[in-house]
């Protein structure tokens, strides 16, 4: 008999509306795993604390969500590489008794896209210039995508962007100032929403996007994980696009997180179905 647990979680403020939790103890209950995720309430002084607390407890790793995802970058031993591109981590994973800062919010993108299409040598538009928008753009430019078009409606944070993936990966970068709305370029291989538009509750919001400028040749992704059938992605779907929503990102990073830290594959399946159950 084993009365002990391994312990996970996530490392946030506010927390207590996180999922992932719900999500993540699916997959450790379906796979007999004596594993916990736990939710922590963590003010930003104390992330420190925290931090060193769970060395102590022996925890193989953790999320970070907000605020924390830069700050917690000085508590760790290092970063993985697109991690140290984007600047953020939203997941500690304990390798050789090092905690190692990844960024499992574009990777878990990324899967979704390689689902549908390989993004190599393809022309993205990136709807957006936050955490989640700079986590997809590097993923992308770095699994070989051609051309990122950063569309941001404030000017800086934009051309940060742009200057991040230059300046850091193979990609070629332009910046487009968001007014009024926009029209993807004819070309255009895949088109983000990684923007806060049509999370939950303000689920009817409307992105400033021409649809008539989306075409079947194209693959249709939103980062809103709740609902998973925004109104991007309706609106693409009734116009022929292959569409990827959010909670597929959602659940693969999860899943990602879950391997790194116990090298086993979870069912990404029972995962949706917990949330899809919780939306
Ligand atoms: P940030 O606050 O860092 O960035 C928000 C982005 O949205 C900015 O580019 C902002 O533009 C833009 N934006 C917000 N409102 C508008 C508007 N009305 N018009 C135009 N642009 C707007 O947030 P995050 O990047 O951390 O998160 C973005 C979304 O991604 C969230 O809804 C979150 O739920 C989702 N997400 C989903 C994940 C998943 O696994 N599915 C993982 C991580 C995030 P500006 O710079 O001009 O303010």
């Amino acid at each position: 008999m084993n009365f002990l647990s391994q312990l996970t979680g996530c490392f946030a403020q506010p927390c207590a509306e996180n999922p992932s939790v719900a999500m993540v103890e699916a997959a450790y209950h379906h796979h007999d795993m004596q594993w916990r995720y736990i939710n922590c309430e963590i003010a930003p002084e104390k992330l420190g604390d925290a931090v060193r607390g769970a060395r102590a407890m022996g925890w193989v790793g953790f999320n970070c969500s907000l605020p924390h995802k830069v700050a917690v970058i000085e508590h760790l031993d290092r970063l993985g590489e697109s991690a140290k591109i984007i600047g953020a981590v939203n997941c500690a994973v304990l390798r050789d008794g090092e905690f190692v800062g990844e960024n499992t919010d574009g990777k878990g993108f990324l899967q979704s896209v390689q689902e549908v299409t390989d993004p190599a040598n393809k022309r993205v538009v990136l709807l957006g210039a936050g955490g989640a928008a700079r986590a997809i753009g590097v993923e992308l430019a770095l699994a070989g995508a051609k051309h990122v078009t950063v569309v941001n409606r404030s000017k800086s944070r934009g051309e940060d962007l742009t200057t991040l993936l230059s300046s850091n990966t193979p990609a070629e970068a332009e910046f487009h100032l968001w007014e009024g709305d926009y029209a993807a370029p004819s070309g255009t291989d895949i088109v983000v929403n990684a923007t806060s538009i049509g999370l939950y509750p303000d689920v009817d919001a409307r992105i400033p996007l021409v649809v008539e400028s989306l075409t079947e040749q194209m693959v249709v992704a939103d980062v809103i994980p709740n609902p998973p059938r925004t109104r991007l992605v309706r609106e693409a779907e009734a116009r022929g696009c292959t569409v990827i929503d959010g909670l597929g990102m959602l659940v693969n990073q999860g899943v990602i997180g879950i391997k790194y830290w116990s090298d086993i594959d979870v069912d990404p399946s029972v995962m949706r179905a917990k949330l899809e159950e919780l939306f």
